[in-house]
């Protein structure tokens, strides 16, 4: 196999080709899907990500609906604002965008997102079900890592596959679903002794780190297929890609390669949702 770039611009772009005439059946009944996102704070790479969402939905010519609250929200606030999103009819995907506050009890906030509406998979039953390989709905970069290997045919049966994180919301669940996939899984993390040296044992590396350009290209095996979760100030991912492109059989890149894909999977999601609600 020669080099890959793994182009998560056209896989997105497939995504949303899939969507266009669901959308359009759901409209001729009156329904326009519609995705709410919950910003807490002022921090401005989270309001980029939000803006990014809503933008997807225009996009697409589904609804959003923008909810902002201030930096002091208390928890129990939070969780109202959901639960009012939660009995609003007009509302398919509630995405509480991560991470919030730090005075401010995340994981209870995950909870109170109606499992219906849990469209980013990150209440506990949405992760417990994804993990049990029947969930409706995972979160959307872990799917979106499963989609990008999908679409270039990669083979996941039988490979060992390496995720360097266990986040919740990402290295927890590919990793799961990478396992449910038949792929031998090693989960990494900051405890994690000997990286460099299980990341040579690697088919498939998933990073999901949080720390810009941080798997060198010496620490992979030949040929291997990255995949790049990762998206740091300055554009950059978790990947030093320059060194991983060399080694690696496929890859890829920051920007372009996992984000737009995990937009798309929300996008998806959202409109799966309303289908359910109503089709
Ligand atoms: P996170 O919650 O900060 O988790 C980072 C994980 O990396 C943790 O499990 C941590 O281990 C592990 N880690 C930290 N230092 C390590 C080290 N030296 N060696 C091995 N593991 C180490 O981050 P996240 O939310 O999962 O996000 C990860 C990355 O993905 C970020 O760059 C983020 O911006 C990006 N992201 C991208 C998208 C997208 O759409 N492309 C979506 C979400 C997130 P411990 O558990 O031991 O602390």
């Amino acid at each position: 196999m020669g080099k890959i770039i793994l182009d998560g611009n056209v896989v997105a772009q497939e995504i949303r080709d899939g969507l266009k005439t669901r959308i359009e059946v759901l409209k001729n009944i009156g329904i326009i899907p519609c995705l709410a996102t919950i910003l807490v704070g002022d921090n401005p790479a989270s309001e980029t990500y939000v803006k990014m969402k809503g933008n997807a939905c225009k996009r697409l010519g589904i609804n959003s609906i923008r909810v902002h609250l201030p930096e002091e929200t208390s928890t129990s606030e939070l969780v109202e604002t959901i639960i009012e999103l939660n009995i609003d009819n007009s509302v398919h995907g509630i995405l509480l965008q991560h991470p919030v506050p730090t005075h401010i009890d995340e994981r209870a906030a995950f909870e109170a997102i109606d499992i219906r509406k849990d469209v980013d998979g990150v209440t506990s039953s949405g992760y417990g079900q994804t993990a049990l390989g029947f969930g409706e709905y995972p979160s959307c970069t872990p799917a979106a890592i499963m989609k990008i290997l999908e679409y270039y045919k990669i083979l996941i049966d039988g490979k060992h596959a390496v995720v360097v994180g266990r986040s919740p919301i990402l290295g927890k669940p590919v990793s799961a679903l990478l396992l449910n996939a038949n792929a031998t899984v090693t989960t990494c993390h900051s405890k994690t002794s000997n990286l460099s040296e299980i990341l040579k044992q690697a088919d498939i590396v998933v990073a999901a780190v949080g720390k810009p350009e941080f798997i060198k290209g010496s620490w992979l095996k030949q040929g291997s297929i990255v995949l790049d979760a990762g998206y740091n100030k300055g554009n950059v991912g978790d990947v030093d890609y320059n060194s991983c492109y060399e080694v690696a059989g496929a890859i890829t890149p920051v920007p372009g390669g996992v984000g737009p894909v995990t937009i798309a999977t929300l996008m998806k999601h959202t409109v799966e949702s309303a289908e359910k609600f109503y089709v």
